[in-house]
């Protein structure tokens, strides 16, 4: 593809979500045909179908996963979707919380291909941490799960097939995590920059998970090494003002006359979220952290508890995405 070509596919990916409009993404991302352009990752391109069953969509829609740092794997959309939900949802979570992930993952992919702001040609890789985690089928039922567990996954995607999550005519941004703590925070509080359908809400039901509530024991001189600082004196003393954000986190903390953002305790003290509070008692640091992650965006664990109380998953996701719709991709209407 060339890169006029590539700006034209974005403009039609962000365009999808204007309701029941005549528009077909089928076939936005084809498979290359030319060697890629940087001549260090000889990248090969293996194209995959659906296997049990034809997409809904008109014509097939491929989505261009990073496996390594090598090669490219172009997958059908709905394939794909599967192997992200087998790896990134327990198969025995509620099936409408299934469902809510399904067009989670549908509607991630596709603003990255959009947005082309984590890897070249729009791909994603295969990584929680930085795009969304992928498994194959035949993988996950080697390592991970059973033939029951794909069909029940594999009975979401399809029960949502095409299904995504778009705010104001374009691809919304569904960043999701696993365990907010309690309550989900507001992306301009994480990011710096702000979604409307990104805001902070309660999140109840989350207990179960393991990272819900987690404590974290350091010595008072661990404390210290891992701030980089030479700190003297008491350890309750060290500890001052603290200023929160919307989503209960962290915001900044004074620790013996230096601030700190929350993320940057976060990552300095490696915790699980930038939710958490920090006591001293004598020469020990207590640190209990809530949630993991940047806890912006749909609570899987949260997701669980709505589905587990009846709640449908239009309904869940409109419960993480307020003021967000569902449009189907290649809708002809
Ligand atoms: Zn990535």
């Amino acid at each position: 593809m060339d890169k006029a070509w590539k700006q034209v596919l974005a403009a039609v990916i962000l365009g999808v979500c204007l309701p029941r409009t005549v528009m077909s993404l089928a076939g936005f991302w084809l498979p290359r045909e030319e060697e890629p352009e940087s001549s260090q990752s000889a990248q090969q391109t293996v194209v995959e179908t659906f296997p049990t069953q034809p997409s809904k969509t008109p014509v097939p829609v491929y989505i261009p996963v990073l496996t390594d740092k090598t090669s490219i794997r172009v997958l059908e959309l709905e394939n794909y979707v599967l192997g992200v939900v087998l790896a990134e949802m327990p198969a025995y979570f509620e099936e409408e919380a299934l469902k809510a992930q399904a067009v989670v993952a549908r509607t991630y992919a596709l603003r990255r291909i959009a947005q082309g702001d984590r890897h070249p040609d729009g791909a994603v890789c295969a990584s929680s941490g930085c795009c969304q985690a992928y498994i194959s089928t035949e993988e996950y039922l080697e390592k991970r799960g059973t033939q029951a567990d794909v069909n029940r996954i594999r009975q979401a995607v399809l029960e949502t097939a095409g299904e995504i999550v778009c705010y104001a005519g374009s691809v919304a941004e569904t960043t999701y995590f696993s365990c907010s703590g309690g309550k989900t925070e507001d992306a301009l509080e994480v990011w710096g920059e702000g979604y409307p359908y990104l805001q902070s809400v309660s999140s109840p039901g989350e207990e179960e998970a393991f990272t819900y509530r987690v404590t974290k024991t350091l010595s008072a001189n661990a404390f210290a090494q891992k701030l980089g600082r030479d700190l003297s004196g008491e350890p309750a003393e060290w500890l001052g003002k603290v200023t929160y954000t919307r989503g209960g986190g962290i915001k900044t903390m004074d620790i013996s006359g230096k601030t700190y953002t929350g993320a940057k305790l976060w990552q300095l003290l490696g915790l699980n979220s930038t939710s958490f509070t920090v006591t001293a008692k004598g020469d020990t640091i207590i640190i209990e952290t809530a949630g993991k992650g940047h806890r912006v965006g749909m609570s899987q664990y949260g997701a669980d508890a709505m589905a587990a109380t009846g709640k449908k998953y239009l309904e869940i996701l409109s419960y993480y995405y307020p003021g967000t719709e569902i449009d189907k991709v290649g809708t002809i209407g």
